[in-house]
């Protein structure tokens, strides 16, 4: 399948360019009346989005306080659908926000979890952005003849746009994104003994949160015994602040899947060894709305035993379909790279709910 270039992500990144991502600037910009979509049957309207981008995507350091100051201006300006709360506060102080796109009160919801990973965050770059865009089409937009507002009033997603702060930090700024001595001490060291600061993986306290689950804890091929930039799953399950957030997430709805955005390697993990056969089918019909848009490749259950990942963990704990988006080529991904990956991805998210709203999961 053909993938158009979309005039919105143009505009948007010219815009971005033009104005420096000030969301108060007056250039007026994004009538996005023309999204390209990525299948030849499917077609989307959307309506305006009259004042232009606020989420930066032409920056290859998305931070941690520009996605603060973006949830706060997406908040103000679109009301009717985001909302986000500050909730757990991490080892070096930070808060992880957590998002409610669409209706609270929806019958059905999603959970998107995303920059888990240090070094990963243009997943968060990219679910933000996505937010966005769904954000500013909610009152006029549509994906296949239905309305997002309907799509959205019926299936509501709860989203962790970045649930590793202080690791993202320390991968955008090395020592400077540490906040405390100790911290500090141990990405000089690692640097000394060779592994640069933008390839962490972990939290601040050298634990690999996707590591840190209960289902397949330890079992990981590179598992690493003491803290480390990657694969030290820590001293026992839920041993880390992020890890318990995210379990309490996961608690507060009956979720009817679960998204995860990682980086890199264009693919799409799905399933688990250990879970039940008609969650790994559920898990591949996912995948498979993921792969229309993207054309990744999959990889089921049987190419990863658990390790201790959230995708592990959540498909056995709740018995409810996962997939792991990996995106882009390499880590940290190229700036460079993100048109082409905002352009894939975008109506996944649509595509699912109305999945899910139509009661196919
Ligand atoms: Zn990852």
């Amino acid at each position: 399948m053909k993938h158009l270039l979309s005039p919105l992500i143009l505009k948007v990144g010219l815009v971005c360019l033009l104005s420096g991502c000030n969301p108060n600037s007056n250039v007026q910009s994004a009538t996005n009346e023309s999204h390209s979509h990525d299948t030849e049957t499917e077609t989307s309207q959307v309506g305006e989005n009259p004042s232009g981008p606020i989420v930066c995507v032409t920056k290859q350091l998305y931070s941690y306080d520009e996605m603060l100051e973006d949830l706060e201006i997406l908040q103000q300006k679109y009301p009717q659908c985001v909302k986000y709360e500050l909730k757990a506060e991490t080892y070096q102080g930070r808060q992880i926000p957590l998002v409610t796109f669409g209706n609270a009160n929806a019958k059905r919801h999603v959970m998107v979890m995303s920059a888990i990973h240090a070094r990963e965050y243009m997943s968060a770059q990219l679910v933000m952005s996505m937010l966005e865009h769904y954000a500013s089409n909610y009152d006029n937009g549509k994906y296949k003849e239905t309305t997002l507002k309907n799509i959205f009033d019926n299936v509501c997603f709860i989203i962790v746009p970045m649930a590793n702060p202080d690791g993202v930090e320390i991968a955008q700024k090395g020592e400077k994104g540490a906040l405390t001595a100790d911290v500090k001490q141990w990405v000089r060291q690692n640097t000394k003994e060779g592994t640069k600061y933008d390839q962490i993986k972990s939290n601040a306290r050298g634990v690999d949160l996707n590591r840190n689950f209960r289902n397949g804890f330890g079992k990981d091929r590179r598992y690493k015994p003491t803290k480390n930039y990657s694969h030290h799953p820590g001293p026992e399950p839920y041993s880390e602040i992020e890890s318990v957030f995210l379990l309490e997430v996961s608690q507060m709805h009956d979720y009817a899947l679960f998204l995860n955005y990682h980086t890199s390697g264009n693919l799409v993990y799905y399933g688990c060894k250990n879970a039940q056969q008609s969650v790994n089918n559920a898990a591949l019909k996912l995948s498979n709305i993921i792969k229309r848009h993207t054309g990744s490749p999959l990889y089921g259950p049987d190419t990863s035993p658990a390790c201790g990942s959230w995708a592990d963990e959540v498909e056995v704990l709740y018995k409810r379909p996962s997939a792991t988006i990996e995106l882009g080529s390499k880590n940290p991904v190229p700036i460079a790279e993100f048109n082409g990956l905002y352009k894939k991805n975008l109506w996944i998210w649509a595509d699912i709910a109305l999945a899910v709203m139509n009661s196919q999961f």
